[in-house]
Parts: structure tokens; sequence; C-alpha cells
């Protein structure tokens, strides 16, 4: 039998119940209207847990071949597998910083460590004793979160003893801000305030270092938080950065294929522990797509879908299953919904940002949920 005019389906793409769409265009477009709104500051990207979900290769090559040198993951084994798909002149930096012992392997991939504490200088230190040249690292101060970084006394302990940096070239000061996505807050001033205490104090010590204080949230608070170097990272996948009107494309489109649907009566329930009963008669779509696949199980009778072409609000209806979730698709009265058709659960229709709050959750997290069982699909110019 001859295949040769076959121009049906992939049966391996039909197999996933849900389609992440990723447009990088979108992304690049979304790096360009971040790095020309904090000229003259750098812009770097965040690329941490593979990307937010979307693959640091994939995000990390499109946003080199924008021109982004400077790349932060958490972990080491991130940067380790970022390293060969990034040119020489990139800089990877680890936001974790080295662990006892693992220092070594920072140097031997080429990856920048984020020091957050004298121990971790410390590591860093021993690493340069050995090796009988100076190492370059970035450094981290603790300007309120109390999460990562040096503390104030540490830092005075460093003013008074410059040696505690013998060996260590800092190319880098950063810290994080705890509340810039309320721009009111203010924390805001009290870290900005501290982290320029912190420059000063180290001044001595150090001389004059680049500085780092904004990720995404912290860029819309205006040029003060933006030093030298900002480092978005939600805001490249197109989660809104402020409190207004969302100023980023969209990166990703979720759809779920329809297994089945039906009619049921009133009195029916569906789903796990019957939590919904319809009232009146109603057609309900099964949608491939679960829990497993970061479509959250709190999102169960609290989000919504539409369908690509038409932005009629269709309830997700009874508990969300792992594999699966059930659509209350009365509106579109007997509409044909073929099985295997797309269903968009993040879309034109209905925001990431959306889609999380309905969850309970936020972008970032709806993100990092989506997993590894979609099939993907990656629109735009890839690198
Ligand atoms: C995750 C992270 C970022 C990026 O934050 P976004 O809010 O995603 O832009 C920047 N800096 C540090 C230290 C981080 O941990």
């Amino acid at each position: 039998m001859s295949h040769a005019s076959d121009t049906g389906p992939d049966p391996l793409a039909l197999e996933s119940g849900g389609l992440l769409t990723i447009d990088l265009d979108a992304l690049a477009a979304n790096y360009r209207l971040l790095r020309d709104r904090v000229v003259p500051a750098r812009c770097a990207a965040v690329v941490k847990a593979d990307g937010y979900g979307l693959g640091a290769p994939l995000v990390a090559r499109r946003l080199q071949a924008e021109g982004c040198r400077d790349f932060f993951v958490a972990q080491l084994g991130e940067g380790i597998a970022l390293r060969p798909h990034l040119g020489d002149d990139c800089r990877i930096l680890v936001l974790n910083g080295p662990f006892p012992g693992s220092a070594a392997f920072f140097e031997r991939h080429r990856l920048l460590p984020v020091l957050n504490s004298l121990e971790q200088i410390a590591e860093w230190q021993a690493l340069s004793a050995m090796l009988g040249r100076r190492l370059d690292a970035a450094m981290q101060t603790d300007t309120g979160m109390s999460r990562y970084g040096l503390s104030g006394t540490d830092l005075r302990r460093i003013a008074d003893e410059p040696h505690r940096l013998d060996g260590i070239r800092p190319s880098l000061l950063m810290s994080h801000l705890g509340c810039a996505d309320t721009p009111g807050h203010p924390m805001n001033r009290q870290q900005i305030e501290r982290f320029c205490e912190h420059r000063a104090l180290l001044r001595g010590a150090l001389g004059d270092v680049p500085a780092s204080l904004a990720a995404s949230s912290g860029i819309m608070l205006g040029p003060e938080a933006h030093f030298d170097m900002v480092r978005p990272g939600a805001a490249l996948y197109g989660v809104n950065p402020g409190p207004g009107a969302n100023p980023m494309h969209p990166v990703v489109r979720l759809q779920g294929r329809v297994v089945q649907t039906r009619w049921i009566e009133p009195g029916t329930s569906v789903g796990y522990g019957a939590r919904f009963t319809a009232q009146r008669r109603t057609r309900i779509a099964t949608l491939a797509v679960g829990y497993a696949d970061g479509f959250l199980r709190a999102g169960g009778g609290a989000g919504i879908a539409t369908l690509p072409d038409d932005p009629t609000a269709l309830p997700v209806v009874g508990r969300i299953s792992m594999d699966c979730l059930g659509l209350d698709v009365t509106a579109l009265g007997d509409r044909e919904l073929a099985a295997g058709s797309l269903i968009d659960l993040i879309g034109p229709h209905r925001p990431l940002d959306d889609a999380a709050a309905a969850a309970g959750t936020i972008g970032y997290e709806m993100l990092t949920a989506l997993g590894s069982r979609h099939q993907r699909r990656v629109f735009g110019q890839q690198a």
C-alpha cells in the first residue's frame, strides 16, 4: 500500500492530549521591549526551571540571537545543560551558588556562581587558591527578602577585612526585590536604599562593580530600580509584570484535545467526588488535559476554556483529573466538536494570567508546571 499521497495527521502527535505552542517571535519581541525600556542598563534573561517550562535551550538560543549575553539559571545542573547551547561570549550565572564541594564544576563548565554567603565565598576562594588564579563571581546581598545573599553584618566584615575576597574578582553585585509587583509597597523604596548602602559599603573592597536589582516587575518600577543590569524572567514568557494592562506579548498557547462529548440530564454529576451536578440538560466535553499536564487541580470548578475562533466561555466543571477535565459546552448547542479537535486553555481569548488566577495561582507556577507530556509546536524563527 502506498502512502505517498497520505497527508493525514501524524499519529504520534495525536497521542498527546495537549498541544503547547511556543511563539519565539513573541519571546523576542518581549525581550526587545524590556531591553529598550531599561537603556542604558543591560538586559539579562532568566531561564531557570527549564526556561520557565518552555525549554531553556530553545528560549536562550533565541534570546542570544536577539543580543542577550547574560543568562541566569538557578542550579548548577541547569547551567551545565545550557552551556553547550550558548556561545563563549555568553555568561551563565547560577543563582544558588556552589554547595560545598561543587565549586570545581562551575569552573569546568564556565559557569559563574552567585555567591550568597561567606561560606560560598570561602568555597570559591578555595578553588581559586587551588588553581592559583583569580576567579570571577557575582555576589548577592540580602536587602530584605531574607532568602539569598550576604547580610549587612557579612558586608561590614568584608568591608573591614577586604582580604576575605582575595582570589575573587566580583563582576556583578546583585539583590532581589520582594514586592516589586506592588509599585506602591514601601519595601521597594527600602530595598533600593539598602542596595545603594550595600554598594557603598563594598566600594572600598570591590571598587565599582556593576549592580543588578530588578527582575520583571522591578523593571516596571522605573529607572531608579534598573541599576546596570536587569534580570527579567516571567515577563519574557508573557506573564504580566505589573498590576495594569499587560504590555507583554503572549508566548504560550495551551490547547487540549476533545476526547468525547455527551449530553447529560439534570441531576447527573461530572468527575471525581461528584462535585458538579447538572441543574439542566448539559453538554459535557472531556478534554485530555489534566493536572499532570500542569492544569492544576485547584482550577476545578473555576477555570474556563474557549474555542480558538470563538470567545464564548466554556466553564471547567467538576474536579480536574490527572489526565482530563470536563467542560460545560452547552453554550455551543449541538455544534460539532470532533474527537481530537483543539480547545484553548491558554490562548487568544484566555490569557495565561487569567487561567492561573482561576486555579488560585500565578502565571509563573502555571508555566513551570506544564510538564513534558504535551505535544510541542514552536512558532517563529529558531536560533
Ligand atoms: C527568578 C529570579 C529572577 C527573575 O524573576 P521574574 O520575576 O521571573 O522576572 C530574577 N532574579 C532572581 C534572583 C530570581 O530568583
